[in-house]
């Protein structure tokens, strides 16, 4: 790998596709952790040494949609189905404001019976009753939800466009389209919302090519949250016998987004703890700055089946003190201020 290449990418955040390509090429392990230490310097310059904590309630595990890679798409029969009622999401949103978690994320499979405008009473109480700062993840919904989310006190949205391959996009989401999508990520940002995207790697039809496109269409969005966590193959989908996302290709990815976009904010995934326990530190220390602990409650938790072995990460990751400790062990600390993207 060219050195100089890094320190282009380091002191511009200017990299081309094949520029790209040739980092997530990268296997020999000196180039590699070159790689993985500029990564993290940048997120140091710009974006400081604290994580950022997002706590998420799965409301509801309900799906219209047939995703082939998710254990919610609709076809899954064996998925013990819940919703949690508003007064159930009012006491988890209060369990993390108790934890001085100033930011919460609501997301859910595309549940019908959840129609725009109960989302949108449903923030509106939130915001209300807690003041907090709300992400939504609640999928493809019309201009009109979108506006009276945002209207109802909404802060961020969040919505992975996976992958920015249209022809793997439309396989892989049966009767969807890449270019809706990415419809539904302008009309959130042109409303106001801070807007996540991302991408799973290591789809099943995936190449390095794609994966470059995914990086280069994060950066052309100007997102401000990016979510890149590995495929893991879920036993109940039509991808059953797909091999799972490799951790490498999973942080190299992650590597070259804060390289190109510098004051992103990039959670440390739980699918990245899921296919390697220590995944998640591993991120944190080549570009993430977030983590997401988890607070739907248990008796749902293991409903949220989104791949296998998601509700068995890391117990009792909602136990502050341990994640301290863990984040102590890559000299990290927490920072309980609400984490907005800081512009360049
Ligand atoms: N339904 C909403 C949507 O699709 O945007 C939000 C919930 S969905 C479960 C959240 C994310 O889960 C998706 O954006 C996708 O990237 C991820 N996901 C789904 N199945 C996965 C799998 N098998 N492995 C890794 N991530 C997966
Ligand atoms: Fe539904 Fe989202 Fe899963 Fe697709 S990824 S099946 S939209 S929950």
């Amino acid at each position: 790998m060219s050195e100089l290449l890094l320190r282009k990418a380091v002191s511009t955040g200017e990299l081309d596709r094949e520029d790209i390509i040739g980092l997530l090429n990268i296997e020999e392990p000196e180039a590699l952790s070159r790689l993985f230490r500029s990564a993290d310097e940048v997120r140091h310059t710009w974006v400081g040494s604290e994580i950022f904590l997002r706590g998420i309630i799965e409301f509801s595990n309900y799906c219209a949609r047939s995703c082939l890679y998710c254990g919610l798409r609709r076809e899954n029969r064996l998925l013990n189905r819940y919703r949690m009622d508003k007064d159930e999401i009012l006491a988890a949103a209060m369990e993390i404001k108790k934890h001085h978690i100033p930011t919460l994320v609501l997301q859910s499979g595309e549940d019908p019976v959840f129609t725009g405008p109960e989302i949108a009473r449903l923030v509106e109480t939130i915001k209300r009753d807690t003041g907090m700062i709300i992400t939504l993840s609640v999928g493809e919904r019309s201009f009109t939800d979108y506006r009276d989310f945002y209207n109802a006190g909404a802060d961020r949205y969040l919505l992975k466009h996976e992958t920015a391959d249209g022809e793997l996009y439309g396989d892989l989401r049966p009767g969807n389209h890449l270019s809706e999508r990415l419809e539904c990520l302008s009309l959130l940002k042109a409303l106001g919302f801070e807007v996540g995207t991302g991408n799973m790697v290591g789809l099943p039809g995936q190449t390095l090519e794609t994966l470059a496109d995914d990086l280069l269409l994060m950066k052309r969005l100007g997102a401000d949250m990016l979510g890149i966590g590995p495929f893991i193959a879920h036993p109940d989908t039509p991808l059953r016998d797909a091999a799972n996302g490799d951790l490498n290709m999973t942080l190299k990815t992650l590597a070259v987004a804060r390289l190109l976009t510098k004051t992103t904010n990039i959670p440390a995934t739980t699918a990245t703890e899921v296919i390697n326990p220590g995944g998640r530190l591993r991120a944190l220390a080549c570009g993430a700055n977030v983590v997401m602990p988890n607070f739907t409650p248990t008796g749902y938790k293991e409903g949220y089946a989104i791949y296998p072995g998601k509700t068995a990460t890391a117990p009792g990751e909602t136990t502050l003190s341990k994640l301290r400790k863990n984040l102590g062990i890559i000299g990290r600390t927490i920072n309980f201020a609400s984490g907005f993207r800081v512009k360049p």
